[in-house]
């Protein structure tokens, strides 16, 4: 089904990101011409068994529709943005753009899998502009919870587009560039046709707070502090990071990163020049727990409470390196990602039941969002003055609330979008307008990044809910009668009503139903297949019996 551009005109057809948190991707087109923006991960909800990450599958939209990647081009190197690159860059060329620090973090995710990037990934610095197919694009300094963050300014057949990335206006920032809101007025007079904008806080009043407000109060908390300090948030957050190596300075503790993941964000943050750490500061944990205890900080992995990271492990008493003791101090410096409450919950009660006290949470200063709240939107789009308005990254309210906020300006956008993923948004002379729209079939993953369908997880879901039946037919090879009465075996099936009478039933049914296909088929037509007619029949029973819906697979052996 391919829907051919018009010269002149642009396609926009946002993958993921749009009424949903995470899988942040934006396809440009113009002609065949594509590139994308951004290609991130989603994490699955609970009823998704084994599936440890959603992706928009930006291959197949380009093979439906004939399209050519001419770039993929990312805005910074948080997973919800580049956790699908690696899946991408396995069926396509294309280059693949973005700071030292983005590309630090998408190398180690490509090393994890095993995929060569060549010489793929192109850094780009603040104010570059690269040139891909009709598109051009310019990096642009933006404030964020992870350095190396860039809004984008998109030369289109169609006029320029800006695209504001994750960001807020942080007025004093921790260390890197500031917002180059100069550059952006530049772009906002020259004119921009549309502004694709960060909806995530869009709902909150006022302004997000600076990064820097964090290290006060971490500085404070750490003065007063007694015992070990164990600090844990995002890997990549560097800034974030300094604050806690900065304050242990001062307070002369000494530092140990522990978790694979944190290690490995601190190398990539100071080889992108975004981390500086003292001289003799860095030690390892095990130095650590062997100083005393008010002299030692533990930087610890595992914020959102994963089972298998390090804060989770210390948690339960099973890291090798890193252990807490009663009087010692765990800062959760981080906002729960929607989805992980239960896992972080239970990771804290942990801590405690150890005789940790806890610091973190709202009204602490202990964290700030990463996100412009609504002063910081509108004064984005008064600086880029905008044609027209996309909110994008957040769910349907999230794309309200920043739609409304474009609304309350003094001159607000000619047009504001609410589009959903699969949307195709057409830029031409006439205006801006949703032309149509895709189906999309997100891939859903698992631990080694194997696709798994939906027949897949359908099977699971019936699995996990309703358990499996099993009946065994044992036949005569030459007669196919069974050579033995046929028995129902169950694992994960619970039935308090009919309970073994029901199996019972079923297994003289399973003998009906092979007697019955043993009668040559009426007519003549093709003869029955035995395991499907089983499973049929015993499936109608135990829905009629109990309204359960057990997966059914006979299993037939042949003497
Ligand atoms: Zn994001
Ligand atoms: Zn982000």
């Amino acid at each position: 089904m391919t829907q051919a551009v018009p010269g002149g005109a642009l396609d926009i057809v946002p993958l993921g990101g749009l009424g949903q948190f995470g899988m942040n991707c934006t396809l440009l087109r113009s002609g065949a011409d594509c590139a994308v923006v951004d290609v991130g991960m989603m994490f699955p909800p609970a009823e998704f068994w084994g599936i440890d990450a959603i992706l928009p599958d930006v291959a197949s939209f380009l093979t439906a529709e004939g399209g050519r990647l001419a770039a993929i081009v990312l805005t910074h190197g948080h997973d919800d943005h580049i956790g699908g690159v690696a899946r991408l860059m396995q069926t396509s060329e294309a280059p693949v753009y973005g700071s030292e620090m983005t590309l630090g973090l998408l190398r180690s995710r490509l090393r994890d899998r095993d995929i060569d990037p060549g010489r793929r990934l192109v850094p780009v610095a603040g104010r570059e502009r690269i040139a891909a197919g009709p598109f051009s694009f310019e990096f642009l300094d933006i404030t964020h919870s992870v350095p190396g963050t860039y809004a984008l300014a998109i030369g289109t057949p169609a006029g320029t587009i800006v695209h504001s990335a994750d960001f807020k206006i942080d007025a004093e920032p921790v260390a890197g560039p500031p917002t180059d809101l100069a550059r952006l007025a530049e772009i906002g007079r020259e004119g921009v046709k549309l502004l694709l904008v960060d909806s995530t806080n869009a709902s909150r009043p006022g302004a997000t707070g600076s990064e820097s407000t964090v290290g006060r109060a971490f500085g404070k908390i750490l003065r007063e502090a007694e015992g070990r300090v164990f600090a844990t948030t995002f890997s990549s957050h560097a800034h974030r990071i300094q604050q806690f190596i900065d304050a242990a300075a001062r307070e002369d503790r000494k530092v140990a990163a522990v978790g694979r993941r944190m290690t490995s964000s601190l190398q990539i943050a100071r080889d992108a020049g975004s981390l500086r750490i003292p001289s003799g500061i860095l030690v390892r944990p095990e130095e650590i727990m062997e100083l005393p205890a008010r002299r030692g900080l533990v930087i610890a992995g595992g914020s959102q409470g994963e089972p298998a990271s390090a804060m989770a492990r210390i948690a339960r008493g099973e890291h090798p390196e890193a252990e807490v003791h009663r009087g010692d101090l765990v800062v959760h410096s981080v906002r729960p990602i929607p989805g992980n409450e239960v896992a972080i919950g239970r990771m804290l009660d942990a801590l405690a039941r150890r005789g940790a006290s806890l610091a973190g949470g709202d009204g602490t200063g202990l964290h700030v969002s990463g996100h412009a709240s609504h002063d910081e939107l509108a004064t984005l789009m008064v600086t880029v003055r905008p044609e027209a308005l996309l909110p994008v990254h957040g769910s349907y309210r999230h794309l309200v609330a920043c739609a409304r906020v474009a609304e309350s300006l003094e001159n607000p956008p000619r047009r504001i979008l609410i589009a959903e993923n699969g949307d195709i948004i057409r830029l031409d002379g006439d205006g801006i307008r949703i032309e149509g729209r895709v189906s999309l079939r997100p891939v859903l993953v698992d631990r080694d990044a194997t696709r798994v369908s939906d027949d897949v997880l359908l099977e699971r879901r019936h699995l996990g809910v309703d358990g499996i039946l099993l009946p065994v037919l044992v036949l005569e090879r030459a007669t196919r009668r069974l050579a033995s009465p046929p028995e129902v075996l169950t694992r994960g099936f619970a039935s308090e009503s009919a309970g073994s009478d029901l199996l019972r039933e079923a297994a003289r049914l399973v003998a009906d139903t092979v007697r019955a296909a043993e009668e040559p088929a009426p007519g003549g037509g093709p003869p029955v297949d035995l395991r499907e007619a089983v499973a049929g029949a015993v499936q109608r029973l135990v829905r009629r019996r109990t309204g359960k819906r057990p997966l059914v697979t006979p299993i037939v052996i042949e003497i």
